[in-house]
């Protein structure tokens, strides 16, 4: 599997506008001369059976402690690392299918784009919810090392609950749009004859 850049992604779909977001690609390969053949391809080599997917790397951050009027409290959260990733298709037989077959194939990879997109969005947009989950937790004392470890168990908890809402948004965005099938545009490859 391979890793590319977003600005290289963009260039290799003039569908896949300006999106503010970083996230990065990355490929599998799909074969196949005709839909049926690429439908199969894309069930066996797709992460979970399906043509794409994005995921949230999971998120590193830091925080410390101080005391507080009486309370023990985290601050200057940062999060450091958060990576989303896009799996898109790479079909390996493009150059030699039909017109139709590789018609059909760009218009579901520009809508499959498209959907994937609107994930990394989901994830985007739950980056500052994410960041105040662990902003000013606080547990009553000062803080000790007792306190301490409790707060960063409390943070840490609160962080992971935020995370699973975030994915929970993602899953029923898929069952919505039943993985892409019923969006506008929609997520599939047309027959040909
Ligand atoms: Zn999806």
């Amino acid at each position: 599997m391979k890793t590319v850049v977003l600005a290289f992604a963009f260039a290799l779909g003039p569908c896949a506008a300006t999106l503010a977001a970083d996230y990065t690609v990355a490929t599998y390969d799909v074969s196949g001369m005709t839909v049926s053949e690429i439908s199969a391809s894309i069930k066996n080599a797709g992460p979970d059976g399906y043509a794409g997917s994005t995921d949230l790397e999971p998120p590193s951050y830091t925080f410390d402690f101080a005391d507080k009027g009486g309370k023990c409290a985290t601050q200057n959260a940062k999060i450091t690392s958060y990576e989303i990733v896009v799996k898109m298709p790479n079909w390996t037989d493009e150059g030699s299918a039909s017109s139709c077959v590789v018609n059909s194939y760009k218009k579901m990879r520009s809508a499959l784009l498209q959907h994937e997109e609107r994930h990394v969005k989901l994830f985007t947009d739950a980056k500052p919810a994410l960041l105040s989950s662990i902003s000013g937790v606080n547990l009553p004392g000062a803080c000790t090392a007792e306190t301490i470890s409790k707060l960063e168990e409390a943070a840490n908890k609160a962080f992971k609950a935020k995370q699973a809402s975030v994915q929970k948004q993602n899953d029923d965005f898929d069952a919505k749009t039943k993985n892409g099938v019923t969006d506008k545009p929609p997520v599939v490859l047309d027959n040909c004859p």
